[in-house]
């Protein structure tokens, strides 16, 4: 999209640097009845981030994000939009703006009238309505489709109108609730890159929420793992995946591959949790080969082999106690089969030691 002038003019409001992040949240808490959903979440946004909220179903996600949205109100604790404490007012008195999964959108309305319908509640004079639109309509690649109806339109096509109402607002934030969950895997893949692009170019801070780690991988400028109503990690998508700051980190952003125990001291010669990474582990026949300097490794048997096209991954268990799963690029004629004997080596600096919450 590098020829389309921006959604965002030049002199909007919103360019202006407060210096106050564009999310400020404190001490962030909601219970529903006997279930907290949001367990004190602190947490700065800047302005023109692409940050997501990772965590499993159930872990707090969509409640942080109706707390910003103010579609609920926190039991305790606040949220500041550009430094301003928003915690007490209505969704319409937030300057952001929200797309969920099932998008919603008019059947009877045209794809335009559907943009345009935020801006006409508001009272937007027709002329200006009618550009946001077309504006909003072009940067999401459906310049053309404005007179088509959502039914005449693919599924990732429907979900670009609903990012093209939410823009057409012009937030500050916008917020993403699962908004590819309902795409499939080939349209999400493409929809993850646009998207991200689009974001880049409008320049807005985009809140955005999933429970798959690649896509939280690539997309976002930085990552919130969540976890039970807390959060665990903040940091880039580098960061949290290949330093944990916990095992549940480490499990949840990747294969949990982790050696402990006994294990962690006849491999490792450590005690302690420590993380591997599976394609950092190579994996031969040559049992009696001695470890290279720099190197870790360890003797073992093939338990399970899943072929995936491009890569296979190897699920062996350790002589010394203690499971890897290995993922190599399949660039073998044919793979290791079942009850292999192998031998497993990594560099030193591949065991990444997590905390031990036990
Ligand atoms: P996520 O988006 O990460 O899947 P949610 O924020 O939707 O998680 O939910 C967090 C927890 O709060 C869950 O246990 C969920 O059942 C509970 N919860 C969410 N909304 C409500 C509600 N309106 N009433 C009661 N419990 C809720
Ligand atoms: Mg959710």
């Amino acid at each position: 999209m590098p020829n389309q002038a921006p959604v965002v003019p030049t002199d909007d409001p919103r360019t202006v640097d407060t210096g106050e992040p564009a999310i400020r949240l404190r001490g962030l808490r909601k219970e529903f009845g006997s279930v907290t959903a949001v367990d004190g979440v602190d947490l700065d946004i800047p302005p023109g981030e692409f940050f997501s909220m990772l965590g499993p179903s159930g872990s707090g996600k969509t409640t942080v994000l109706r707390l910003i949205a103010g579609f609920e109100l926190p039991t305790a604790g606040v949220v500041e939009l550009d430094g301003r404490d928003v915690s007490r007012l209505a969704p319409f008195d937030r300057d952001v703006n929200t797309v969920f999964q099932d998008y919603a959108l008019f059947p009877h309305m045209t794809v335009r009238q559907n943009v345009e319908y935020g801006l006409r509640v508001k009272g937007v004079p027709k002329a200006q309505r009618q550009e946001r639109a077309a504006e909003a309509l072009r940067s999401v690649h459906l310049g053309e489709h404005g007179s088509r109806r959502p039914s005449q339109l693919s599924g990732g096509q429907r979900q670009r109108v609903a990012l093209a109402r939410a823009l057409v607002n012009r937030p500050k934030v916008l917020l993403l609730d699962e908004p590819l969950g309902a795409l499939d895997l080939k349209l999400r893949l493409a929809m993850q890159t646009e998207l991200k692009a689009l974001q880049r170019e409008v320049g807005i801070t985009f809140i955005f929420v999933t429970h798959d780690q690649d896509e939280a991988l690539t997309m976002s400028d930085r990552i919130a793992v969540f976890n039970e109503g807390r959060i665990e990690q903040v940091g880039t998508p580098v960061e949290v995946y290949e330093r944990p700051a916990s095992a549940f980190v480490a499990g949840f952003v990747g294969t949990s591959n982790l050696l402990r125990g006994p294990a962690a001291e006849a491999v490792i010669g450590r005690s302690g949790v420590y993380s591997i990474r599976p394609e950092k582990i190579r994996l031969d026949e040559r049992l009696s080969e001695p470890a290279t300097d720099g190197e870790t490794s360890a003797t073992g048997a093939v338990t399970n082999v899943v072929y995936a096209g491009a890569t296979v991954r190897y699920e062996v268990s350790l002589d010394a106690g203690g499971q890897l799963s290995v993922v190599h690029q399949n660039v073998a004629d044919a793979p290791h089969r079942p009850g292999t004997r192998v031998r497993l080596s990594w560099r030193h600096d591949h065991n990444f030691r997590v905390p031990d919450e036990n």
